[in-house]
């Protein structure tokens, strides 16, 4: 299905402008026309993380007018594997600001925003409503969600992309023209069932093929040109180096743009919306739940402990507790673990940030350790209280 033009054209082009975008000019269905509108629209990147990097470049090569970018996040030197807008000399420095250096070294016509704060329910309309198209690098469900609705209440299309290891999904939803976010994914999935990339990891270049999607789709939308992807989600599989498309139809009976809808404006917490952690691994860490410190402090003083790390091999290839054992999650919830764990010791379970050690937890007690408990914080907390010498990730 094709669709009208989303922004109208700029006046006219400068000679700069022409001279720059003259491999766009000659392409018939992009012309004078279609730069043009690139020109004159206005685009929001939410992150410059992993998608938004290429994104960003790509987008401003392109010759988009206005570009803007939130992020409230630092550079760290574990993200310069992917998030390729940003270098060496930017770590430390906020994510939003070295984008935009980078960006105005590319194409320095574009004028750069940057709101260098954390996207949340006070400031997602009135953001999203300053621009015509929104493209959605975000890594988290709860923000997911939340650009989703904000951009289905405002009529936005957005431009979706999602990334985990070696597999990528992209489509473009347009409530007026098709299925929201919501019609694909009513509900979030189980706390710890999608492990994020932090913990699971993300082949580099895998940005690239996503985040690429997103700006070719972007421009059709802006310019009117081809088949957007509304309707339709492209999935890629890198390995199999394999791109498959799956028809979404809009749900009616959606939450959000169903024909009763239960939501009629922003949730007021979509944090708790998709659930930290689930309700059996809440109760578990009741009164089971160990800061760093005091682990380090039970080692010290002798006490028996027999620490689990629940975390994934890789992860416990870049770093390690002293004295833990490797038992990842899935072999204690599916019990095959079980057998490994003594009986007349202190049992205490960790991971990266204390997630999926609280599921791992209520799996735990349930099999009758009622006295284990699990590091609130987990390996990071170790970093940051008691030991900075070890790499973090
Ligand atoms: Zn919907």
């Amino acid at each position: 299905m094709a669709l009208p033009p989303l922004v109208e054209p700029a006046a006219e082009l400068t000679i700069d402008e022409i001279r720059r975008y003259s491999r766009h000019l000659i392409i018939p269905d992009v012309g004078m026309d279609g730069q043009k509108r690139l020109k004159n629209a206005k685009v929001l990147a939410v992150g410059a993380g992993g998608l938004g990097s290429p994104a960003l470049l790509y987008l401003a090569a392109a010759g988009v007018g206005t570009l803007g970018i939130i992020d409230f996040d630092t550079v760290d030197e574990s993200n310069l594997q992917r998030q390729v807008i940003h270098g060496v000399s930017d770590v430390g420095r906020p994510k939003a600001e070295s984008a935009a250096d980078s960006i105005r070294e590319i194409n320095p016509l574009v004028n750069v925003i940057i709101h260098n704060t954390a996207l949340d329910r006070d400031n997602v309309l009135e953001l999203f409503s300053q621009y015509d198209l929104i493209v959605d690098g975000t890594d988290n469900f709860a923000t997911r969600y939340m650009v989703n609705d904000a951009a289905v209440l405002l009529g936005k299309p957005y431009v979706w992309g999602s990334i985990y290891r070696f597999d990528g999904q992209a489509s473009v939803f347009w409530e007026e023209h098709g299925p929201c976010y919501r019609c694909l994914y009513p509900e979030p999935p189980p706390p710890g069932m999608v492990p994020s990339c932090a913990e699971g990891g993300v082949l580099g270049v895998l940005c690239a093929s996503i985040g690429s999607i997103q700006v070719n789709e972007a421009i059709k939308l802006i310019t009117g040109i081809g088949e957007p992807l509304v309707g339709r989600l492209m999935v890629y599989d890198a390995l199999e180096m394999e791109y498959r498309k799956i028809k979404v139809r809009k749900d009616p009976n959606c939450a959000l743009c169903g024909e009763n809808p239960t939501v009629t404006e922003l949730l007021e917490d979509y944090e708790d919306f998709c659930g930290a952690v689930s309700a059996e691994a809440e109760e578990a860490t009741q009164n089971a739940t160990i800061t760093a410190r005091e682990l380090k402090d039970w080692q010290d003083s002798g006490k028996d402990v027999f620490l689990v790390d629940v975390r994934e091999p890789a992860e416990w290839e870049i770093n390690r507790i002293p004295g833990a054992v490797l038992i990842p999650k899935g072999e204690i919830l599916s019990g095959e673990a079980l057998s490994r764990f003594p009986q007349d010791r202190q049992i205490v379970l960790h991971c990266k940030s204390g997630v999926r050690s609280a599921e791992a937890l209520a799996a735990i007690k349930a099999a009758g350790f009622k006295d284990a408990v699990h590091v609130q914080g987990g390996i990071v907390s170790w970093v940051n209280t008691v030991d900075p010498s070890l790499p973090s990730y």
